[in-house]
């Protein structure tokens, strides 16, 4: 398993719609794995591909003691009933801000194998199965922030915040070091 490198806001490669899988082989699967390994090593919740600069439609999440890859997803259908929680993401280090998303998510797709899988999510779940699939649309979380926020988010980035924290989760050790010391 490697590390990825993680892209953060201001490469286009964010902005990008990602391209539908079509060959689920070994290098989709191990692909999954790298990004689950580095989300786990960013302390993310979710990872989409394009955010290490692959255009394809998967992100992988974890969330309560689960973890997958999710390919192709759709959402399906959202609940009206809407939560107005904290929000943050690997792009943006260090920015957290209230985020409105649907309480739950159906959303459908397949595992790295091609099985098709249909699941409802609620709560922080929802959330980051949400986050993740507007990703592959090239849909950032400040597009839903409430003008004040998405203003200050911007004033943050403009003065170099994010380069800032992304040099030092750079200097992170990996996970298996991380363990022994
Ligand atoms: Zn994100």
């Amino acid at each position: 398993m490697a590390l990825l490198p993680i892209r953060i806001f201001g490469d286009p490669v964010l902005r990008t719609r990602a391209a539908e899988v079509e060959t689920f082989d070994e290098a989709l699967a191990r692909l999954a794995e790298d990004m689950l390994e580095t989300m786990r090593w960013a302390e993310g919740a979710g990872l989409a591909a394009n955010q290490v600069g692959v255009l394809k439609r998967m992100f992988t999440w974890a969330h309560d003691e689960e973890s997958g890859a999710l390919v192709n997803p759709e959402v399906v259908e959202t609940s009206e009933e809407t939560v107005d929680d904290d929000e943050g993401c690997l792009s943006f280090p260090g920015l957290f801000y209230p985020t409105e998303r649907p309480l739950r998510a159906r959303v459908r797709g397949r595992d790295v194998h091609g099985e098709e899988l249909d699941t409802v999510a609620e709560g922080l779940r929802a959330r980051i199965f949400l986050h993740e699939l507007d990703h592959l649309n090239g849909i950032l979380f400040i597009d839903h922030l409430a003008r004040h926020d998405r203003k200050a988010a911007m004033k943050r980035i403009r003065a170099g915040e994010l380069e800032e924290a992304a040099r030092r989760r750079d200097a992170m050790p990996p996970l298996d070091e991380a363990a022994e010391a």
